[in-house]
């Protein structure tokens, strides 16, 4: 009998299985952790697998060959999906992001899609339903994706040169393609589109530019994240991250700029606006200006770990609770107890952070719960 190969995952993140409260009614319906945050956007990744390696989420020397992805077996159904978010749209969530790795390589993803579209807020408003994609198959899977009730895409982009977008994701993959993908979606109906464009100082800031005047008069938002230190593998350095507020200098000795208001409370981009009425770009600025006091998001991994912040070391395992066999009322009764009891704020607090947190005290991949 062979060796059993555990997967990274499993023995990387630990997730101990909720409590279910003696008292299943409380808390119930919305929520408010410890901070006064509702619970109002989940992100769920549905593949830990991505077939691109950026260097800022899944870098080729740690995600080699040899890394041991999620079994199958261990992954959430579409079902299993379906019915905890259910119970989380009662806790309270309004939008719900589809995520990975790259969420459009989970084999029959519109019928997830189709499931999660027909959940009603309980106010009875439609989710808004979206997904996060790197776009390398988008061209392909856009139709049908809305055809099943996908609201909108995000697609990642962090160049439009091809040596550059390759210094990026480490793989050979033409620009033109994802490019394609996000002209598929747009005639899908699956907008406003957003594209993300993760900024790394010295290797695609210089795209910065040449990006914005690509995507001026398309009616698609650009936004430029700042290159974050998320888990434990990328090797984040503070030098290679350029400050947002860098960014919008490099826009703004190009065009004249517009402050914009928040669209919803939790938003994570500051708005600009092209004076011109060109468009619109967006900020995302974790490093330098944190944004965690509005944070209502929670985090679902493809195998059901519940993670309370991008920068968490420890999830909470909802899996078990499912297959246990425990009713909704238990699961929602041990989902409201874990959010009461949140108080995460990474971003705030990272410059107080010890730069080494300790064995075991590493922070969940990207490539697990998503951006
Ligand atoms: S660092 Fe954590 S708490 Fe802060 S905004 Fe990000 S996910 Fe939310």
């Amino acid at each position: 009998m062979g060796e059993t190969v555990i997967p990274l995952a499993d023995l990387r993140y630990a997730a101990p299985v909720p409590a279910i409260p003696a008292d299943l009614t409380a808390p119930n319906g919305l929520l408010a952790d410890r901070l006064g945050r509702p619970l109002r956007d989940l992100r769920i990744s549905v593949t830990d697998r991505c077939n691109f390696r950026c260097s800022y989420c899944m870098p080729k020397d740690v995600f080699d060959r040899d890394y041991v992805f999620l079994p199958q077996t261990s992954l959430l159904s579409f079902e299993e999906i379906a019915r905890l978010a259910r119970i989380f749209v009662a806790h309270g969530v309004q939008k719900i992001r589809l995520t990975g790795g790259e969420p459009l390589l989970r084999k029959g993803l519109e019928g997830l899609v189709e499931m999660l579209s027909e959940l009603r807020t309980p106010d009875g408003a439609p989710l808004d339903l979206t997904l996060t994609t790197n776009g390398s198959v988008l061209a392909r899977k856009a139709k049908a994706l809305s055809a099943a009730g996908l609201k909108r895409v995000t697609v990642s982009l962090d160049a439009l040169d091809d040596v550059v977008f390759r210094r990026m994701n480490d793989v050979d993959f033409p620009v033109a393609d994802v490019l394609d993908g996000i002209a598929a979606a747009q005639s899908a109906g699956l907008g406003p589109i957003k594209v993300n464009m993760v900024v790394k100082r010295g290797t695609n800031d210089h795209e910065i530019v040449a990006m914005a005047r690509h995507f001026r008069h398309s009616g698609i938002v650009l936004r430029f994240i700042e290159y974050m230190d998320v888990g434990g593998s990328n090797g984040w350095r503070m030098d290679e991250v350029l400050p947002s507020a860098r960014v919008l200098d490099l826009l703004r000795a190009q065009w004249p700029m517009q402050a914009l208001d928040a669209s919803m409370t939790g938003e994570t981009a500051e708005r600009w606006r092209y004076a011109d009425g060109a468009g619109e770009i967006g900020l995302i600025s974790s490093v330098t200006q944190a944004f965690c006091r509005d944070c209502n998001r929670a985090r679902l991994s493809t195998e059901g770990k519940l993670f309370m912040c991008l920068f968490a070391t420890a999830g909470h395992d909802l899996r078990t609770l499912l297959r246990q066999g425990r009713s909704d009322a238990e699961i929602s009764a041990a989902l409201g107890q874990v959010w009461a009891g949140r108080d995460d704020r990474y971003s705030e607090l990272r410059a107080a952070q010890p730069a080494d947190r300790g064995a075991g005290q590493r922070r969940v991949e990207m490539h697990y719960i998503g951006g």
